[in-house]
């Protein structure tokens, strides 16, 4: 468990202290999740939140900056390191605020972006009608073909129909590789820039288990909370010094104020770690267990959206293999201390709050130490739950087993740096 906070404020002191619970207890799988180091945690909570430096390093409206300056400037640095890329911003409040920097720096209001539809993987901030993106932007979609996977031949058909200025690769729920030349060769046809947001797999890439994006994308985004690890944010990339110009001034004074330089040096510290030989050891055992915790529900015969994952994360259809609606497995897991999130299915027949599937991460359980043998046996329990969600019996032995498992991999620092 991290260690815990003592709070004038007793309501928020026990409300961390019961977070703090919740997470040790639960089997956590939602794949957008993980658990930052406790340093990661010591510079979020640090002197520097009090600290306003609107501007870039060594050119701010205020004074007083010349130690946030330095942390700026070597949490770009590491982030270059890491992903290969000549110019990074560092400041994005979170994926869905850098996203929109990233249409303001290539868009105008009403031009055309295409990308993958919401259901088949998207993420809301790709074009989603209720989102900035579908609400400011003309936006199109494609989507997944019968096994789940992207048909680059038939993307290319929609770009040369649609002609947007800007094609978006990079998902929440996509399982397979992205082949980013592909795209960077479909975008280079019809004459729109290739954006790639690889908030998901980002920490796979710099351990080299995935294709990079940075000699093809005009632009990366990457959060840093997900296999990354690191502190609730993002980072905005590019090898363009025009195109990180315009990036630069949509983050500030485009759709952000002032730097969270908190966040900033907690992305630092995560980015320190990620250079760090063991990071590659994390995420080489991460993939290692997602493929092995899949591959355990294909065996029992499991309809898993897009077959064998090759990252992270893969979606369940549920309602195929177990009649049951995304939300209800989301609630009868959760009942046994699993968290899970439900999850829209290509062509879902389901509202996106209720959905056909689940999703499922390896990234949070692998940091707390999970090898392939803990994924196969909550892979069983899972299955077991599933067949039988109204078995009371069955359902408190498997929450006794959960608890056990969660309790021999406390959340510690076995990810420190010594
Ligand atoms: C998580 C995610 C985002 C948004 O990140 P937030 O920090 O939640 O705003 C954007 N794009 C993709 C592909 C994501 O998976």
């Amino acid at each position: 468990m991290y260690k815990k906070i003592t709070l004038y404020d007793k309501d928020i002191e026990s409300l961390i202290e019961a977070e703090n619970k919740r997470q040790e207890e639960h089997i956590e799988l939602i794949a957008s999740e993980n658990y930052v180091s406790e340093d990661v945690l010591k510079a979020v909570g640090s002197c520097l939140t009090n600290k306003y430096g609107e501007g870039y390093p060594n050119k701010r409206y205020y004074g007083g900056c010349e130690n946030v300056d330095k942390i700026e400037l070597l949490a770009q640095e590491r982030a270059s390191e890491l992903f290969n890329v000549k110019y990074v911003n560092v400041q994005p409040y979170s994926g869905s605020v850098a996203n929109a920097a990233v249409f303001m720096s290539l868009l105008n209001p009403g031009d055309k972006v295409l990308g993958l539809s919401l259901a088949s993987g998207g993420h809301l901030s790709h074009g989603y009608k209720i989102s900035f993106s579908g609400t400011f932007y003309d936006s199109y979609t494609y989507e997944l073909n019968a096994e789940g996977k992207l048909d680059y031949d038939e993307i290319e058909k929609i770009a040369k129909k649609v002609k947007p200025k800007m094609i978006i690769c990079g998902y929440s729920a996509y399982s397979q590789i992205i082949d980013f030349k592909r795209f960077k060769e479909i975008a280079n046809s019809v004459g729109s820039y290739l954006f790639a947001d690889i908030s998901h797999i980002s920490g796979l890439i710099i351990a080299g288990l995935h294709p990079s994006p940075s000699e093809y994308a005009d632009i990366i985004m990457t959060t840093t909370h997900k296999t990354l690890r690191g502190t609730r944010g993002a980072i905005i990339m590019t090898n363009n010094e025009e195109i990180y110009s315009r990036i630069n001034k949509a983050v500030f004074p485009g759709y952000q104020g002032g730097p969270l330089f908190h966040q900033i040096a907690g992305k630092a510290v995560s980015f320190y770690e990620a250079l760090q030989p063991e990071f590659k050891e994390y995420q080489k055992q991460l993939l290692l267990n997602s493929r092995v915790f899949c591959q355990r529900f294909i065996n029992k015969n499991v309809k898993i959206v897009s077959g064998l994952t090759q990252n992270h994360l893969f979606i369940i259809d549920v309602k195929s293999s177990y009649n049951l609606t995304g939300k209800q497995a989301e609630t009868i897991l959760s009942n046994l201390n699993i968290t899970v999130n439900k999850n829209s299915i290509p062509n879902d027949t389901e509202k996106p709050m209720i959905t056909s599937g689940i999703r499922l991460g390896s990234a949070a359980m692998t940091s707390r130490g999970f090898k392939e043998d803990e994924f196969i046996i909550i892979a069983d329990l899972i299955d077991k739950a599933l067949l039988e969600p109204n078995n009371i019996s069955l359902h408190n032995v498997i929450k006794k087993e959960i608890s056990k498992i969660a309790n021999s991999f406390p959340i510690k620092k076995f990810y420190l740096m010594k």
